[in-house]
């Protein structure tokens, strides 16, 4: 029991006495008992207020019942408990004459008293109630269990639920030695040391709640908490006690089986390679990590720094948006899918792919997430190197025609749509096949390297190159004007001219001609690429007519 903190919830909530458990001065938690037994309408009148819950009105000799009260509850020590008999009011203004306990504790900078009030008042009406038909019917067919047991241990009373699962007739029962008849031979010492110590007076009633077994008339043992009254005559000496209790066993097999699942459940977490966390909402800390997060991070989860050493794993160039995906995790536990890298104590670098999964309770509300991530870098390198096969040409690094053209488009709207101006460069090496003839073609595709690392070297970070053909470039500068579009193409024709390549041995000097187009001066309504890359073609073939080795600028007349 004492690792359940359920079943303390059950025997405070569900049991026939009543309980009170106030903090400082103010009630902060009771049961339904003692509603009941103040003839309150539900809990929410009692809990948040104060010890005149239990006394309405001034006792008859002119003293405050909530003074004198307090006065006995101040002088209870810390860790002690006292019983003593009181004159509770209920609201109905009905007064009774009870048994309250209390018991006193320490809890951080408040004091929690657990208080327990018992009605010993003689109330003709509740006899009459008890001693009803529909009472009698109610004890019978409750599922807990009732026995009453003379001073010998002898059975004097049995409720049927009980009764029946112990023997077939439960007339059968009466009479019968409890302790032999229902318990396992070797629960029965301990069992009978609590029966004397109750029929001795010298342990009060319902101070110890316990599990036990019960053996049932098929041989299984049944677990069920008990709890015992002491029966008294009239001239007040103890005659027997009675007990009542509650089957625990289906519960406890439950939990057992919800920890063998839970068992499985986490072995299996720990074999799977993705790390699987829990963390409650508004609490910085895991409620688990699975130890995938070990083998992928290359540390232990740090339980001190948390979070921040988490952080400190992250690559800086993702930091912001992990610490901003996080920040929104945790305020509103949202779903959420997010790759970064993180750079391990060995210094490799890794791609995570993270994602979180909000736990609703009953309410709708989010109190947990869930989160599940994975080394993806393999996935990611795949995916890159797909990427730039897809978009790259292998001889050169550069953009392949497709990836250019596609690249091309989105800077030509975006620079439309903020009036930049567009300039194109169609370049094509000058007798190129002559270099194949004379070198081989393997020299040829060293060359068509070496001009290109050239023609790049020119360029600016937001200008453009592509491969478009053979030995055909092209190149997208946006924000130039024509003149210093022109510029950039002479700069690069006159680079090459100068360029001696030193290839195994050989040197071997090339020319290009450029085609130069403007945007702004071509007819063009749509798919400007292909009227950039028309034209821009158009002004190459003129300065290969005329002599190579040069830029020509586009001009309708060379339609
Ligand atoms: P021009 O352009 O000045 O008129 O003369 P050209 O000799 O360069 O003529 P053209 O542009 O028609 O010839 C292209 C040549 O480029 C033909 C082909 O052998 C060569 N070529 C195309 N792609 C490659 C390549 O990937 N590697 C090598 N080595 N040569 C290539
Ligand atoms: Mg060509
Ligand atoms: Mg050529």
């Amino acid at each position: 029991m004492t690792n359940n903190p359920d079943l303390y919830l059950q025997f405070f909530h569900n049991n026939c006495n009543a309980f009170l458990i106030m903090q400082n001065k103010k009630i902060i938690e009771c049961n339904d008992s003692i509603v009941n037994l103040f003839n309150y309408n539900t809990k929410k009148d009692i809990i948040g207020g104060f010890s005149f819950i239990l006394f309405p009105k001034h006792q008859p000799n002119g003293m405050s019942s909530v003074v004198e009260f307090h006065k006995i509850l101040n002088s209870v020590k810390n860790h002690c408990s006292k019983t003593f008999n009181f004159v509770c009011i209920k609201n109905n203004f009905i007064e009774f004459e009870a048994e309250i306990s209390i018991n006193k504790y320490p809890s951080g900078n408040d004091i929690l008293s657990f208080i327990s009030i018992k009605c010993i008042s003689d109330f003709t009406y509740d006899k009459q109630l008890l001693q009803s038909e529909q009472f009698k019917n109610y004890i019978d067919v409750s599922s807990n269990y009732f026995v009453a047991l003379d001073n010998t241990g002898k059975i004097n009373f049995i409720n049927k639920s009980l009764g029946s699962i112990l023997a077939n007739e439960d007339k059968y029962l009466i009479g019968k030695n409890w302790f032999d008849i229902a318990l396992p031979f070797d629960d029965r010492i301990s069992t009978l040391n609590i029966f004397n110590d109750l029929i001795s007076g010298n342990m009060k009633e319902n101070e110890q709640i316990y599990a036990q077994s019960l053996l049932t008339k098929t041989g299984e043992k049944n677990i069920v908490m008990w709890s015992n009254s002491i029966l008294k005559d009239e001239k007040g000496s103890i005659i027997g006690i009675l007990s009542s209790g509650h089957d625990i066993t289906d519960k406890l097999q439950i939990q057992r089986q919800l920890m063998e699942v839970e068992t499985n459940f986490q072995q299996l977490l720990e074999y799977i390679n993705e790390i699987f966390w829990v963390k409650n909402i508004g609490n910085s800390n895991l409620l688990y990590i699975s130890t995938a997060y070990e083998h992928i991070f290359g540390k232990k989860w740090d339980c001190k720094n948390g979070i921040d050493d988490f952080f400190a794993s992250v690559h800086p160039s993702d930091l912001n948006n992990v610490k901003s995906s996080y920040e929104k995790l945790v305020k509103m536990g949202s779903n959420s899918k997010l790759e970064f890298r993180i750079i391990k104590p060995d210094n490799s670098i890794r791609w995570i792919y993270s994602r979180t999964f909000p736990v609703k309770d009953a309410q709708n509300k989010i109190y947990r997430i869930l989160g599940v991530a994975e080394d993806i870098t393999k996935r990611k390198n795949l995916q890159d190197s797909l990427f730039k096969m897809a978009t790259t040409d292998y001889l050169t690094g550069s953009y392949n025609r497709q990836h250019f053209i596609k690249t091309a488009e989105g800077y030509i709207s975006y620079a439309r749509s903020t009036n930049e101006s567009v300039s194109f460069l169609m370049l094509d090496i000058d007798y190129f096949k002559k270099v194949n003839d004379t070198y081989g073609h393997s020299i040829g595709d060293e060359v068509l390297k070496r001009l290109v690392e050239s023609c790049v070297a020119v360029l600016g970070e937001n200008d453009i190159f592509g491969r478009i053909g053979g030995e055909e470039f092209a190149i997208l500068l946006t924000g130039y004007t024509k003149k210093n579009a022109y510029r950039i193409a002479e700069k690069i024709r006159k680079k090459i001219e100068k360029l001696d390549l030193k290839i195994q041995g050989h040197i071997i000097n090339t020319t290009i001609s450029i085609g130069m187009s403007m945007l702004s001066e071509i007819q063009c309504e749509d798919d400007c690429i292909r009227c950039l890359l028309n034209t821009a073609d158009k002004a190459l073939y003129k300065a290969k007519n005329t002599g190579r080795n040069k830029t020509v600028i586009y001009s309708s007349t060379m339609e």
